[in-house]
């Protein structure tokens, strides 16, 4: 672990760089100073002064990914139980794991999270778990953006306690760790939160001038469930609880219909597509380009690392490029600058957090990223956007700045103590899996 400085100026020199506000790659110098991005392309030497320098010599300089889906601390559960179907996998392996989880363990394995993600590129999560507090903590701790919330599964009122959960989030973290932490409420599903409680949420939500994060039409399971029960698809159901009345963030969206996805599209809910989860799960695939046609804003997530099993945003941009193309059986489906969107600026949107973040441009926050390109699987760099997408690794990021703050360089971490953290979560996942 080296040193973090704060509130440092950055000179990156002359590096490759991608803005992802459609302008082509071109060669350049970044200036950061503060937590913000100062000079894009050309860099004043006497504002420079004084910064610490950082040879950008085969890199591409990039905003940091978004991962707009995550359960961090499920990476204490990575590979502990593979190969199943989403709900017996819930409820005969995970939800009695997680119930033995405690502040500590979940402190580790949203650590043991944050690392694979700045390791791989990605500048900001959204989290919808328990025990958020110590998520909140680590996230605090580690230098890391996130977008959080409190993920309620409610069937009572005696589980009132979790709303109020949520509302404590809200107060003690949003805005905090220098507006490193926004808040938002969280329905776990349509399926696991009875409808006056989604209610309740969704009036938090509005009385707090927040969204809802939520998981949608993940299985066909859940669509007989939630047919059954209310006569209606899952969106139709979220919507007439005025779940979409607030900014939406809805996961996964494998199973829509027609009519499901003109609902998203003129409530303006995004869709966090988890593809890598969702083929891990046999859940389906989601109508991604049907959804792009109909306007609704796409982003990226992993969803939790048991069912990925990774924390890593290339992986998801790789099968997410690929998968779309067969599904469709048009190899023109979606493209490797697409991807890129759905992975940066989509995902700053789908946050409510496109003014700060998602582009790399003078006056938003220093979130970057600098990717080794360097190296034989980029060359003989005919389009190094393409191959950032087809043959790109997370672990070409070399380099990664998080509000200003040099979190990761040439791999070394500066905030978090790799050794500690992976000796800590290997003894903490035997303690779940007692
Ligand atoms: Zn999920």
């Amino acid at each position: 672990m080296v040193e973090m400085v704060k509130n440092q100026k950055i000179w990156i020199k002359n590096t490759q760089i991608l803005t992802m506000t459609d302008q082509p790659l071109f060669s350049g110098d970044i200036l950061i100073e503060g937590n913000k991005v100062v000079a894009v392309g050309k860099v004043d030497e006497q504002l420079a002064q004084g910064a610490k320098i950082i040879d950008g010599k085969g890199t591409v300089a990039m905003p940091g990914l978004v991962n707009t889906h995550v359960h961090a601390p499920m990476s204490l559960l990575r590979s502990y139980a593979d190969n199943m179907p989403l709900m017996p996998w819930l409820e005969q392996k995970i939800w009695p794991a997680e119930e033995k989880l405690t502040d500590e363990i979940v402190y580790c394995g949203t650590q043991l999270s944050i690392m694979e993600m700045m390791m791989t590129g990605t500048t900001t999560f959204a989290e919808m778990y328990d025990h958020m507090n110590a998520v909140a903590e680590a996230v605090v701790d580690s230098g890391m953006r996130a977008h959080l919330s409190r993920g309620v599964v409610i069937f009572s009122d005696e589980q009132l306690n979790k709303l109020d959960e949520g509302i404590d989030l809200y107060r003690q973290f949003h805005g905090k760790a220098d507006d490193r932490i926004h808040v938002w409420f969280s329905a776990h599903a349509p399926y696991t939160c009875l409808p006056p409680y989604v209610e309740k949420l969704v009036e938090q939500a509005k009385l707090h001038n927040a969204g809802m994060h939520i998981h949608v039409a993940e299985t066909l399971s859940e669509i007989e469930q939630i047919k059954a029960n209310y006569g209606k698809t899952p969106v139709e159901h979220l919507r007439d609880l005025g779940a979409f009345d607030v900014p939406a963030l809805a996961a996964h969206c494998v199973h829509l219909t027609d009519n499901d996805m003109d609902i998203l599209a003129e409530k303006k809910v995004s869709v966090a597509h988890n593809i890598v989860s969702n083929m891990k799960l046999a859940s389906g695939i989601a109508p991604v380009t049907a959804l792009c046609q109909k306007g609704v804003n796409v982003a990226l997530g992993t969803d939790g690392a048991s069912s990925n099993n990774n924390m890593n945003m290339f992986k998801e941009m790789t099968t997410a490029a690929l998968v779309h193309k067969v599904n469709t059986m048009d190899s023109t489906a979606i493209g490797a600058y697409d991807v890129l969107k759905m992975a940066t600026v989509n995902g700053a949107k789908a946050l409510h957090w496109q003014d700060d973040i998602g582009t790399l441009e003078v006056g938003k926050k220093a979130d970057l990223i600098l990717v080794d390109i360097d190296q034989p699987h980029y060359a003989p760099w005919n389009d190094t956007v393409a191959d950032l997408v087809y043959s790109g690794q997370g672990s070409d990021v070399k380099t990664t700045i998080i509000n200003g703050q040099i979190v990761m360089e040439n791999r070394q971490f500066t905030t978090l103590d790799k050794e500690k953290i992976m000796f800590d979560a290997a003894r903490f996942a035997k303690v779940l899996q007692q």
